[in-house]
């Protein structure tokens, strides 16, 4: 059993690079560094400032270069002063990243699940993949938001994370080819593997 995940059973013997197909759409889910993935968008654990922190914003700032955190002060200029509220995303290219873009979403801070932190992961995950779809992007990452700094139970946060992308791409027609998970721990692997496994059953 994995820690806080009920019914859950970890697959101790399936190496990473899992892959499903839902519909014609492939979901991946992978161990790795977000900020090297090769598919078109990946996407920020970002804070509301939109200006850099730490966990995955500052790798991909770091990673991606001034290019992206000038675009952000664009967007909180122009479109968010007050900063990115929890469950919006925004676009920006990839700068020196391998990726095109780079969508940046705010996740919920945990305050312990009865504070609508459930329904607003749910909107960060449908609003990036809305934004990625209407910018005719094929492929894009997104690595486990909330789980990190915010403090989210992985467990929680990835059955969100893979119902609600199994939730899009099941209802409606989707340029997306391609969604990968990436999870930068072992445990953080199991457990979404575990959860695609349980939700998707047969793997490719
Ligand atoms: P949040 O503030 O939304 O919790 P964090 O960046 O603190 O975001 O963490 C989110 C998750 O991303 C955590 O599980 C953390 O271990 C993981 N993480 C940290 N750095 C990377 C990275 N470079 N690539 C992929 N995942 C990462």
């Amino acid at each position: 059993m994995l820690a806080g995940c009920g019914e859950i059973k970890p697959v101790y013997w399936i190496q990473p690079d899992m892959r499903f197909k839902i519909g014609r759409v492939e979901l991946e889910i992978v161990r790795g560094d977000i900020t090297t993935q090769g598919t078109e968008a990946i996407v920020n654990a970002a804070n509301s400032s939109l200006m850099g922190g730490g966990g995955v914003d500052g790798a991909i700032h770091r990673a991606g270069g001034p290019k992206i955190k000038d675009e952000c002060a664009k967007i909180r200029n122009e479109s968010w002063p007050d900063g990115l509220p929890a469950g919006k995303a925004v676009i920006t290219s990839g700068g020196n990243l391998k990726a095109d873009f780079v969508i940046h979403t705010v996740g919920p801070v945990w305050r312990g699940g009865n504070s609508g932190e459930g329904r607003v992961l749910e909107n960060c995950y449908r609003n990036c993949l809305e934004l990625a779809d209407g910018e005719g992007i094929g492929s894009m990452s997104f690595p486990s938001i909330s789980t990190g700094a915010y403090g989210y139970p992985v467990c929680e946060a990835g059955r969100i994370a893979v119902r609600t992308v199994i939730e899009y791409v099941s209802s409606k027609e989707t340029h997306l080819e391609k969604i990968r998970f990436v999870l930068y721990s072992e445990p953080d692997l199991k457990t979404y593997e575990a959860i695609s496994e349980k939700e998707l059953g047969r793997r490719l």
